[in-house]
Formats: structure tokens, C-alpha cells, sequence
């Protein structure tokens, strides 16, 4: 009897162990394609401040020779890009404002693009924090991709929020006149907030440990933005080089939304210089996400290698 039985549970077993591979074998079926993974929020600590750099969009663009390297061959272009690793003839490009949580105060630098949904309150509440929360808004020029989240509709996106700009960049776009594209912006977006903020020149102190760079020459009050704190230091450089590889191996080359060319050259040469000998990494507005790297001499220019693990731990 027992003989029988032990048989019956090996067979019964078997088959049971059996079963559930079958089963599995028949229900696996391929795993659906998902689509690129997408990350929009990158936090790093430095000393006693937290940075986040938030990407609130990126675009695909074609023929980006008509915005970098205007006054070079099609060739020398297509041969910079190939040493490169990256096409001639497509590019991406990437908008990323920067929040610095000091311990006291929430310090947003720019507010990206405009549009019914703002990519800037979508990347501030996926990395956990609220428009309300903001104390204060930074902007370090006045491009349409930098001051386009200010406002929701008529009324202002971070309600609690103070204001910190450039006097010669405010006064530069004012001047044009609400019929010129930014000016009008300007007229539109910036203007009524003009009660709540504080327009400065270079070398104004933000908070304790951030500080207002001049990196006029993209614009004529673009201004950048040191961040020190535990003996250590993070530069903010908007849009003073706006390719890692186009603005930085080349920074000659001409870019088309540099209002003064030769300027903004020598200023990427001059901020360039500076952050290569005193290896201070930079937050780029629109260099690939998350947009910390190191800048680096090579050559006649510069060479830039994205952050790693500097800031963990
Ligand atoms: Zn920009």
C-alpha cells in the first residue's frame, strides 16, 4: 500500500512540477517594447546645498550647422562632429533650469519654455517639490526658453516667488519694443512681475554662496551663477556654451542666437578658461541631461566629460 501510494505522489509530482513550465512556457510571451526611459530630474549634494537639475524638455533638430559653426566649412564641421562621435546633420537639444535648495531658501534658475503644460512644474513635482515652494526666481537672461514658465495662464507659475535678473539684460529687451518677438515677451512675462524683483549687475550676491558671474555675449546682461558650499564649487553657466561639443572644442564658432559673436567667444574662452584651471564642474542649460560635466583644455579649445561620481557619497 505504501509502495502504491509513494508512486501515485512521485506521478502526482511529476506532473505538478511539470505543469507550472508548461504553463510559464505558453504565457511567456515577448516583453512589450517600452520606449526610451526618460529621466527629468538629476539631485546632487554640495556641502549644505542640494542642486537638482530639472529637464523640462528636448528637442530633435536638423541642421543645427544653421545655428553652430555658421562661419566654417560644411566640411570642418562634418569632420568635428565624426572625431566627436555625433552626426553633422541632426542634433539634440535639451532645456534644463536648475533648483538649489540652500537649507533656507528654494532657488530656481530659469524657468524654461511656455505652453499649456509646463514642463517646468512637471520635473519640480516629480523631483518632489511644489511650485509654492519656490522662493526665488532666477533668470539668467531673457531668451524665450528661459523666461517662457514664468507665467500660467496670466497669473505667476511659482506664487510665492521673488524675482532676480539682469538690469542691462531687462532694459536691453524693454528697448526693443512690444512688437519685437522677445521684447514683446519680455513686455508680456517679465514686466509685471518687475514689483517682485531685484535687478542686479554682475557680482551681486543671490545668497550666501551664489553669486552673479558676467558671461555677457549671448546676450548683452547674460549672467552666470557660482555656487560654493562645503568648500566646494558648481558653475551655472546657462547659455554661455550651448553645445558639449560644437561651444566647447570650437568656441570661435559662431552661433546664431549670440546677439554679440565675438563677445560670447570671447567670454566661452575667457568662463572656459576659468572653470578648466580651477576644475570647477558647469551646469550647461542645454548640454545633454543632466548637464553637469568638467571643462577641460585640449587643443585650440576645450573638451568637456560629463560628470560621474564626484558628487556621491
Ligand atoms: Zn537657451
Amino acid at each position: 500500500m505504501s509502495i502504491t501510494v509513494t508512486l501515485n505522489r512521485r506521478h502526482l509530482l511529476a506532473g505538478a512540477a511539470s505543469l507550472p513550465i508548461t504553463t510559464s512556457l505558453a504565457a511567456h510571451a515577448a516583453a512589450p517594447l517600452l520606449g526610451s526611459s526618460e529621466q527629468i530630474f538629476s539631485r546632487f549634494k554640495m556641502g549644505d546645498f542640494e542642486i537638482t537639475t530639472l529637464l523640462v524638455a528636448q528637442s530633435t533638430r536638423k541642421e543645427p550647422q544653421g545655428t553652430f559653426g555658421m562661419n566654417v566649412s560644411p566640411e570642418e564641421f562634418a569632420k568635428a562632429s565624426a572625431e566627436n562621435f555625433i552626426p553633422y546633420d541632426q542634433t539634440e537639444t535639451y532645456f534644463t533650469p536648475t533648483l538649489v535648495n540652500t537649507g533656507k531658501e528654494l532657488i530656481l534658475f530659469d524657468t524654461g519654455l511656455g505652453g499649456e503644460t509646463l514642463g517646468v512644474l512637471r520635473a519640480l513635482r516629480a523631483a518632489g517639490y511644489s511650485e509654492d515652494q519656490v522662493d526665488i526666481v532666477v533668470l539668467t537672461h531673457m531668451h524665450p526658453d528661459h523666461i517662457g514658465g514664468l507665467m500660467v495662464e496670466g497669473s505667476a507659475t511659482f506664487p510665492n516667488a521673488r524675482y532676480i535678473t539682469g538690469t542691462t539684460e531687462y532694459e536691453f529687451w524693454l528697448a526693443k519694443g512690444p512688437e519685437h518677438r522677445i521684447g514683446g515677451m519680455v513686455a508680456n512675462l517679465v514686466k509685471p512681475l518687475a514689483e517682485k524683483t531685484t535687478f542686479i549687475d554682475p557680482n551681486y550676491s543671490v545668497a550666501s554662496g551664489i553669486t552673479a558671474l558676467d558671461t555677457s555675449g549671448h546676450t548683452p546682461g547674460h549672467m552666470g551663477y557660482m555656487l560654493e558650499s562645503g568648500g566646494r564649487q558648481v558653475f551655472i553657466a546657462a547659455d554661455m556654451a550651448n553645445h558639449h561639443v560644437w561651444s566647447l572644442a570650437y568656441p570661435d564658432w559662431e552661433v546664431r542666437f549670440d546677439t554679440d559673436k565675438v563677445a560670447a567667444a570671447a567670454t566661452r574662452r575667457r568662463v572656459l578658461g576659468m572653470l578648466a584651471t580651477d576644475k570647477i564642474p558647469m551646469i550647461g542649460y542645454h548640454l545633454p541631461f543632466p548637464a553637469l560635466g568638467y571643462v577641460s583644455t585640449r587643443g585650440e579649445g576645450f573638451h568637456y566629460t560629463p560628470a560621474s561620481y564626484q558628487f556621491s557619497g
